[in-house]
């Protein structure tokens, strides 16, 4: 069987038979990718390791004559360490299932979507970091690359200047609407002007200066409605992780 070498992470992984696992891989090079890991929940086996969810490897994998690649050799690259932490855990649930919802199988990733999905996995296990701040940035620039980029200067139905207050968030609308049309979208969400500034700085794609906002719970609790309002509109399906994440907030 020919083989490849790539870099991945396990996004999602279901045991399969008496000791095998089956893991939804998104890999740096061939995109997300199936693949079966034999013999893995053996008792010693060498490569069980690097079955576990969000495990960061370099995989050699060879190509299965299936659906599925199989899982030869594995070297880990990050450690996604400190999951104990329910609350961490499951934050890394949501980024892995977003990621994994919104990729299409073996489709080529674009530049720096790895990486995205990498971090978001290590600072969501960072002790040092806030992982719900983490979810929101990695939602954000997930729905921007996926070509859902939401007005956030202009109002998104009269094309109006926003001035520098509250407006309302509409996912149906494609971003904020000015005072006058907001009660046009009943479902849409009220951002306090703090909330906006964030969703400004996250659109530009600015890490650094991201990483230095202070965000407070209030500020903290609109940005994740909007992110998900968004989801729930652009990726057509119910996700399980936000439903375990809101339960444990
Ligand atoms: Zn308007």
């Amino acid at each position: 069987m020919p083989t490849y070498v790539d870099e991945g992470i396990v996004l999602r992984r279901v045991d399969y038979g008496e000791s095998d696992r089956v893991l939804t891989v998104l890999t740096r090079h061939h995109g997300k990718v199936g693949v079966l890991a034999r013999g893995v929940r053996k008792q010693g086996s060498r490569l069980a390791a690097h079955t576990d969810l969000f495990s960061h490897s370099t995989l050699q994998l060879a190509r299965g004559r299936g659906e599925l690649e199989v899982l030869t050799e594995a070297r880990r690259l990050g450690a996604v360490t400190n999951l104990g932490d329910a609350r961490r855990a499951a934050c890394a649930a949501l980024c892995a299932e977003v990621a994994d919802t919104a990729l299409e199988p073996g489709q080529p990733l674009d530049e720096g979507l790895f990486d995205l999905v990498a971090e978001a996995l290590e600072a969501c296990a960072d002790p040092a970091r806030d992982p719900r701040t983490a979810v929101v940035w990695f939602a954000r620039r997930m729905i921007d690359r996926l070509g859902y980029a939401p007005e956030l200067h202009l109002c998104a139905s009269c094309g109006r200047r926003l001035e520098e207050r509250a407006a309302r968030f509409s996912a149906a609308g494609g971003g904020l609407l000015c005072p006058s049309c907001g009660p046009g979208d009943p479902g849409g969400i009220d951002c306090p002007v703090a909330a906006i500034k964030v969703l400004r700085v996250a659109a530009s794609g600015d890490a650094g200066l991201y990483a230095r906002l202070r965000l407070g719970p209030e500020v903290l609790t609109v940005l994740e409605a909007v992110a998900e309002l968004e989801l729930a509109r652009h990726i057509d399906r119910r996700l399980r992780s936000l439903e375990v994440l809101r339960a444990l907030l």
